[in-house]
């Protein structure tokens, strides 16, 4: 499981790093040749710094590389403005097709960079609730309306899901770079709240906490908590085994605690699944069609930081 990490170490800082010495060190290079580049690297970074997950990572670390390559771009331009363009020498095979490799990975990247903006809006009428967890930063690890940025798309009843971790005051979500131990979690524990008025239809307190990676499939929510409101229910998910504070058929008030979050269900890592979805009855979780959610009228997305 340390594969998605390396991973991401390679796709968000490596290669962004590279690419910045790569314009840097060829600025002053013919202008097709650059400008290719330039193109490449301005749409990879834009759409790593939307959609990456910097949760993995120190989260300060989305604008450094962000600000390392900018200087480079700039850098560049600047170069081209006290001398001009560099006279286009289109002679070779290597020539004519380097830039044009670089043109289409750029137009990818720029499509996939569009889709992740496209991700912050959302069509129809949002559920307004109250953010359910306090005394930290919080971080969405999934959230938006585009697969680019929230894997909850792919089913219908959880679109618009969030998942949510807390960030440690260095901006790392774990002691460590994916601990066994769930106490290493800084979201780990921390408690839940109820984030509207409404009627428990379904409370689940049983199931244990996985060791990360470990996870169940069978369980898919784990421990839960269903909050029924004007039609709508909100599913909060992955509690902690044991101390769900509410039974199905108490009124919970807004703002009342609810449980902890665990580790429990079909979970990579200790987090706070939420989300809310109308039809099916009122007792079950992923039978209805999934529904718009903000939070004190502010749409989360991947990368969303939450302080509260
Ligand atoms: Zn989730």
């Amino acid at each position: 499981m340390f594969i998605p990490f390396i991973l991401t170490v390679i796709i968000q800082i490596v290669i962004p790093v590279f690419f910045s010495a790569w314009l840097w060190f060829t600025r002053g290079d013919p202008g097709i040749d650059w400008f290719s580049r330039l193109f490449l690297v301005i749409f990879y970074t834009a759409y790593i710094f939307t959609a990456g997950s910097w949760f993995w990572v120190y989260y300060w670390l989305r604008y450094l590389v962000a600000g390392l390559v900018l200087t480079s771009v700039l850098a560049g331009l600047i170069w081209i403005w006290q001398n001009g363009v560099p006279i286009f020498h289109l002679s070779g095979w290597k020539s004519r097709l380097e830039p044009g490799f670089y043109v289409v990975l750029g137009i990818i990247f720029l499509i996939l960079f569009v889709s992740a903006v496209r991700g912050s809006f959302y069509q129809g009428e949002a559920l307004n609730l109250t953010f359910p967890l306090k005394g930290g930063t919080f971080y969405v690890a999934q959230g938006g309306s585009t697969k680019t940025i929230n894997r909850h798309l792919i089913s219908e009843p959880q679109q618009y899901g969030l998942d949510m971790v807390k960030l440690y005051p260095a901006g790392n979500r774990a002691r460590g770079m994916y601990p066994r131990e769930l106490e290493r979690y800084a979201v780990y524990g921390q408690e839940v709240y109820s984030p509207c008025d409404g009627l428990v239809t379904a409370a689940v307190d049983g199931l244990p906490d996985h060791i990360p990676p470990e996870t169940d499939r069978i369980n898919l929510a784990g421990n839960y908590v269903i909050i029924y409101k004007d039609g709508y229910k909100i599913l909060l998910a992955h509690l902690q085994q044991g101390i769900v504070a509410v039974q199905a058929g108490d009124m919970v008030k807004e703002g009342q605690l609810l449980g902890r979050v665990g580790n429990s269900g079909n979970t990579s890592e200790p987090h706070l699944h939420i989300h809310a979805e109308k039809g099916g009855s009122k007792e079950d979780h992923l039978v209805g069609v999934g529904v718009p959610v903000v939070f004190d009228n502010r749409f989360l997305v991947r990368n969303s930081l939450v302080i509260k």
